[in-house]
């Protein structure tokens, strides 16, 4: 069998009688029968046949099967958006009177499900703000249903320890184990390898990894796919066959992209970490991270995103992002420009100050979005804008 990469290029959509190269994009509702018996046989499933895109569709299917080789998973499903994915992960499995553990730092989204809309549906979270595995035992409780995290973090870059998970798992093979592995990709982190049983992406991110659509998708254990499919189904989540015909494209130069932009942002942190108007720099792969010996273990490279404060709080945080020439203040991420944000002013500001503070974003905490532009350009205006907002 091929190698990864390779089969993630090689792997496409059944060729038309057209005898496309390159695969075409199939903007249809539905799919014909060629009898009356074809249809019986296809709804009967006794026979595979694509039926109308909201079940599948050769552009999601083919988005699908490449992640299935990034994650190395038996199945996957492909979402709308990153939080179509994150919703189903739960809805599909929860009942009434469930208990969902949590890490604390989570996408913000997320929070709200866990905290406004879950608990609507008599379901009840615990959120664990440790690495300490300890903590998440103590945790799980006898109905809990589902152990969720994100590893590393946003914005403070914490991160888990999958293997240490992997093996509280196995103690409680009943729970899903699920992880929203958006920050890492499945490039850089593998968590099913671990023994995790779902891992969640925002295609949004570094799968498009340019800043053009929206999408998300799950991949995992068949029999929770499975699963998840009833709910897609039904509920409608479906991804837009253009949007996986973008992202599916976008998936043969992920580890291309990710080599670039993890090699960007590790000599950006290197450099922000000896500034003298840097209080501090976050960085996984950064031998100063506290986690540096786990990041090393359980990630190909440190990522894509650096977060770092700047001496001097809020004001002098804002003036250094009005400073920056290049570098542009938009609420995305992992795409080929670099992007900065403030976090306690936007992402974060409902929470309170001190909640702020234990997830590592202080008033003058910037997070970075390292691109794929040359490196003393990042670098060159990151510089002249500290220099400027003196
Ligand atoms: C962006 C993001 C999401 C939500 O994805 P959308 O595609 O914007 O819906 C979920 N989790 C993480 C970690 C994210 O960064």
């Amino acid at each position: 069998m091929k190698k990864d990469q390779s089969r993630i290029i090689r792997e496409q959509a059944p060729r038309s009688a057209t005898r496309e190269h390159s695969v075409p994009l199939y903007l249809t509702s539905s799919f014909i029968f060629d009898s009356a018996e074809q249809g019986r046989a296809i709804f009967a499933e006794e026979e595979e046949g694509m039926v109308y895109s909201r079940y599948a569709n050769p552009n999601t299917t083919e988005f699908i099967n490449r992640v299935c080789t990034l994650e190395q998973a038996e199945a996957g499903l492909a979402f709308s958006s990153g939080m179509a994915a994150v919703f189903a992960s739960f809805a599909a499995f929860i009942e009434n009177g469930d208990h969902i553990v949590s890490s604390r730092a989570i996408f913000g989204s997320t929070h709200q499900l866990l905290t406004q809309l879950f608990p609507k549906w008599g379901i009840s979270y615990t959120y664990v703000h440790s690495s300490n595995i300890e903590e998440w035992e103590k945790a799980i409780q006898p109905n809990t249903k589902i152990v969720f995290l994100e590893s590393p973090s946003n914005p403070g870059l914490e991160l888990y320890d999958l293997e240490a998970l992997g093996k509280l798992k196995e103690k409680h093979p009943h729970i899903i184990f699920s992880i929203d592995n958006c920050f890492a990709t499945p490039y850089l982190q593998k968590p099913l390898k671990y023994g995790f049983d779902l891992a969640i992406h925002s295609a949004t991110k570094y799968m498009d990894g340019q800043g053009r659509v929206l999408g998300g998708v799950i991949a995992g254990k068949q029999e929770l796919i499975n699963k998840l499919m009833f709910f897609i189904r039904h509920t409608g989540p479906a991804m837009s066959p253009f949007n996986a015909w973008i992202l599916s494209k976008s998936l043969e130069t992920l580890g291309l992209r990710m080599d670039r932009h993890c090699s960007n942002a590790l000599a950006l942190a290197e450099t922000l970490e000896k500034h003298p108007e840097i209080e501090q720099v976050k960085y996984p792969f950064l031998p100063s991270h506290p986690q540096y010996e786990l990041a090393k273990k359980q990630m190909k490279a440190g990522g894509g995103i650096v977060t770092f404060d700047v001496k001097g709080g809020k004001e002098r945080a804002f003036r250094f992002i009005d400073a920056l020439e290049m570098i542009r203040y938009t609420s995305n991420l992992g795409d080929s420009r670099t992007i900065a944000t403030h976090p306690a002013t936007t992402t974060h500001a409902k929470l309170k100050e001190e909640e702020r503070v234990s997830l590592g974003i202080n008033p003058g905490t910037i997070r970075l979005s390292v691109g794929l532009e040359d490196q003393e350009d990042i670098i060159g205006d990151i510089l002249q804008a500290l220099e400027k907002s003196k």
